[in-house]
């Protein structure tokens, strides 16, 4: 059994963690083609907190749309500062009901602090954990704490069609689906922020995907409201936005390049 990481989330603030970030973004680069007709806005949930599984998935549902989950197996069940982790039948409820299951890794290891060898072991040990219970093997991968190296990036590319950072911005013509841009909603202006993304991401017709963590009132630093994720998701709507997983969205933008 691989070791869990440690909550919570924080990526290294030093300078070589920063400067790291900056060079992983300039190298092993696919960049996308793409050219919408209107915004795509994606809502994600990274570890998959108990909350989000439940009543962020509810929320989505009753507007009639699907999120993204990046499921760290290892944690399921587990407590933590943002609540209990979801457990198996709460992820293989959100599969059932159309959500995406997506990778984060095993053991939410920081990849750009592992080797090569470490990384593929706790990748298959998740797409192991999930396939076994006949979910389908993950398309698409969010970086634990946003964190990806030169190399662990050549290598986790190979076995996604998209990964995500958290570093703000907009998927557009050109942005590189191996380390993809995402607005955490989280934190004191949340919410403030990712509706300031959705109008820009309106105005320039581009992909933006969101993410946060737990869902319920007096959530963590890194989670937000039921309430603030509910207006986000009817702002969205109401702007004209199609909000599509991410795997979903990968489909769209592939049809109409
Ligand atoms: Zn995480």
């Amino acid at each position: 059994m691989l070791a869990v990481a440690d909550q919570p989330h924080v990526a290294d603030p030093s300078l070589k963690g920063k400067l790291r970030r900056r060079f992983a973004r300039q190298v092993e680069r696919r960049p996308v083609r793409m050219r919408l007709d209107r915004a795509i806005v994606s809502f994600s949930f990274d570890d998959a907190p108990a909350s989000a599984a439940v009543e962020g998935a509810r929320l989505l549902e009753a507007a009639g749309v699907r999120g993204s989950y990046y499921v760290s197996v290892g944690l399921s069940d587990r407590e933590g500062p943002m609540g209990r982790f979801a457990g198996e039948a709460e992820i293989a409820a959100l599969a059932a009901k159309g959500h995406e299951i997506g990778c984060h890794t095993f053991t939410h290891l920081d990849c750009a602090l592992a080797d090569d060898a470490r990384i593929e072991r706790d990748i298959d040990c998740n797409f192991a954990a999930l396939t076994s219970r006949g979910l389908k093997e993950p398309q698409t991968f969010a970086y634990p704490y946003g964190e990806v190296s030169n190399p662990s990036k050549r290598l986790l590319a190979k076995r996604f069609r998209a990964l995500r950072g958290v570093h703000r911005g907009l998927i557009e013509n050109g942005s590189d689906l191996n380390l993809m841009p995402g607005v955490g909603i989280e934190g004191e202006n949340g919410e403030a922020i990712a509706g300031a993304w959705i109008d820009r991401a309106v105005a320039r017709k581009a992909w933006l995907i969101l993410f946060t963590h737990d869902v319920r009132q007096d959530p963590s630093p890194w989670g937000c409201t039921p309430q603030a994720l509910e207006r986000l998701i009817a702002k969205a709507k109401t702007a004209g936005c199609e909000i599509l997983p991410v795997a979903s969205a990968l489909d769209r933008i592939e049809a109409r390049a």
